[in-house]
């Protein structure tokens, strides 16, 4: 077993990214060892960095979308084994004895554990936790697909489940970014009338094939006035930091409708009373969910379909996927893959391929745009290309596996291939495609679906 391990160190406040060796962790009593299969890159990190949350937690380590499996259990563990799948997300732990926890309110909790900020968080290969912080990842989802949710996802979920909407109710989502991508998933499958709000014509589309019915352009449009034509929001669930975009939206309100605000900022919503009395309206905040929410999110995203958008790095590019984040480049999620692996997708002349890096788990990326718009785009099987790497895979080689040929059509086990009404829906120039790829420990590539979005 190594002594050390790779973890990514921000020395003090707004201090670079680095990624340095430092002592492997051991669990303590009552916490356990994760190795860390994937971790998402959230805003909140940034805020850690900043120094929004004191300078104690310093020399820190971010990372609170945390995804892997137990490899080490401390003394006093119960119901937890090493192997097991297991999420972490913004809620690290819990005292469990404060009033808040002793009213069952744990997300409240006084001496909540956020990871990053209580202990080093999941930009490494381990990290130790303890128990509470648990929640099981099903089978149906990969790593890098249970690793937002944790945070981005439970957000969303808890945030739709706890207002009073009902199945048919007009739900609008501001924003269509990491939070609002996956609140319009959610949303739609979860029965809403799905509205999206964003600014610009450009992301309609996208917005559209997540779910949303409806679509706002709040650049050209009043939003209120749109809203109220639609015949008023029943929630609008404001997932950018934007106080005047949410201003705009409350009189979009119908009567006991609810502006719920899970965007973070320190400026000022502007609301008059006026306009929350009349029609009984609520304006609130929402927090993220414990870890037993983290779980429902991660069931009920496993049986919906529901899944986080993801920009895949390796742990070793944390600082770039960071300024990434942070820069507003990355559309959706960017997600850290400790191992080194990753899944670059190019979209080719004759569809979409992949090329692989090392081996993953399954994964979906986001594709930007796409070359020589002015060629026409076949039909067909996706194509594959794997090309050669340092850390080629020790499995057996079949045949087509070999590094540098290509393979088309061969799916591992368990892995369906697209369906035909999902293969013939080829991007378009200037699309953004999500593909979802698997490869094997063998380093067996295959894409499952490819879908425009
Ligand atoms: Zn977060
Ligand atoms: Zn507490």
């Amino acid at each position: 077993m190594t002594s050390t391990m790779r973890a990514v160190q921000v020395s003090e406040i707004n201090a670079p990214l680095r990624v340095v060796d430092l002592p492997q962790p051991s669990p303590g009593p009552g916490q356990v060892r994760i190795a860390v299969e994937a971790c998402g890159v959230c805003r909140t990190d940034a805020d850690m960095v900043q120094g929004l949350f004191g300078d104690e937690p310093f020399p820190l380590t971010p990372g609170h979308e945390i995804a892997g499996r137990i490899d080490m259990v401390g003394e006093d563990v119960e119901g937890w084994e090493i192997g097991e799948r297991v999420a972490v997300g913004w809620f690290g732990g819990n005292d469990g004895r404060c009033e808040a926890c002793r009213e069952g309110d744990a997300i409240n909790c006084e001496h909540l554990q956020v990871p990053g900020l209580a202990y080093p968080g999941g930009y490494a290969e381990s990290v130790v936790v303890p128990t509470s912080a648990l929640a099981r990842i099903p089978g149906e989802l990969s790593f890098v697909e249970a690793a937002p949710m944790g945070c981005a996802g439970v957000t969303v979920f808890n945030g739709l489940r706890r207002t009073s909407a009902q199945p048919g109710d007009l739900v609008a989502v501001l924003g269509v970014g990491g939070l609002g991508h996956l609140a319009v998933q959610f949303a739609d499958k979860m029965g809403f009338d799905t509205a999206a709000i964003a600014r610009g014509s450009d992301k309609e589309e996208s917005a559209r094939q997540l779910g949303a019915r409806h679509y706002i352009d709040n650049a050209g449009q009043d939003v209120a006035q749109a809203l109220q034509a639609l015949g008023g929001a029943k929630v609008v669930m404001a997932t950018v930091g934007a106080p005047a975009a949410m201003s705009a939206a409350i009189d979009g309100l119908r009567a006991r409708g609810e502006l719920v605000a899970i965007g973070v900022s320190p400026k000022k919503i502007e609301v008059s009373p006026m306009q929350l009395i009349s029609g009984e309206k609520t304006l609130r905040g929402h927090a993220s969910g414990t870890s037993q929410e983290v779980e429902e999110t991660l069931r009920f995203a496993a049986q919906s379909g529901v899944r986080c958008i993801s920009e895949v790095a390796p742990l070793q590019d944390a600082p770039q996927a960071f300024d990434n984040m942070v820069t507003g480049t990355v559309r959706f999620r960017g997600v850290l893959t400790p191992t080194g692996a990753t899944a670059l997708l190019r979209a080719r002349r004759f569809g979409w391929a992949v090329r692989q890096r090392g081996h993953v788990q399954p994964v979906l990326v986001l594709v930007r745009g796409r070359a020589d718009p002015g060629r026409p785009h076949r039909s067909g099987p996706v194509r594959l290309r794997k090309d050669a790497h340092p850390r080629q895979p020790r499995g057996p080689v079949r045949r087509g596996d070999r590094p540098g040929r290509r393979c088309a059509g061969q799916l591992p086990a368990g892995i369906r291939p697209p369906r035909p009404d999902q293969r013939r829906r080829q991007p378009r120039p200037g699309a953004v495609a999500r593909v979802a790829a698997t490869m094997s420990e063998t380093g067996h590539a295959a894409v499952s679906r490819a879908i425009v979005i």
